[in-house]
């Protein structure tokens, strides 16, 4: 089980838009969106709409944001490219064994993207980093068991103990 399985993401995405509504739909994103750093180093830009927009409250996006969660907006690799400058990659470890590759900028440490996989075609991008940071319309909470008493939550997206569920 993982979040960058595209059906899981799929399904994820389907289920939430009916709780949500459009409100929370990725349709009024113009691509391509951009983003990057906070020292201008590394510039990245995206010509895909986001699959999934989650708020994952797991404790290794605690430890390496340095907040309370990382809001995320999957997109396929495939769409995704580093315009300027060179991002660097971290691996932490899933569940599963596998590795979770984060990207950030070597220069000043700004976070980029997590969830990097070549095999599912996805990469999650870091809402903090984008140009608009606004377009981020989370549709779910995931590893919410690990989330801070101190993080208080939109009650009103579903809620998910790890991964978003498979049927
Ligand atoms: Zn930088
Ligand atoms: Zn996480």
């Amino acid at each position: 089980m993982s979040l960058w399985n595209a059906d899981e993401i799929t399904e994820g995405a389907a289920n939430s838009m009916s709780v949500t509504e459009s409100s929370h739909s990725s349709a009024d994103i113009e691509l391509p969106f951009n983003g990057g750093c906070v020292c201008g180093e590394v510039r990245y830009e995206c010509n895909s709409l986001p699959l999934v927009m989650v708020k994952c409250h797991c404790l290794d996006c605690q430890r390496v944001s340095g907040g309370p969660y990382a809001p995320v907006l999957s997109v396929p690799l495939s769409s995704f490219r580093v315009t300027r400058g060179e991002m660097k990659r971290f691996a932490t470890t899933r569940i599963s064994g596998k590795p979770n590759l984060r990207g950030f900028c070597a220069n000043c440490g700004s976070r980029l993207t997590v969830g990097e996989d070549l095999i599912r075609n996805l990469v999650g991008i870091m809402a903090g980093s984008l140009d608009d940071p606004g377009l981020f319309k989370p549709s779910m909470d995931i590893f919410v068991r690990d989330a801070q008493r101190w993080d208080l939550m939109d009650a009103i997206l579903p809620k998910h103990d790890q991964y978003m569920p498979r049927k």
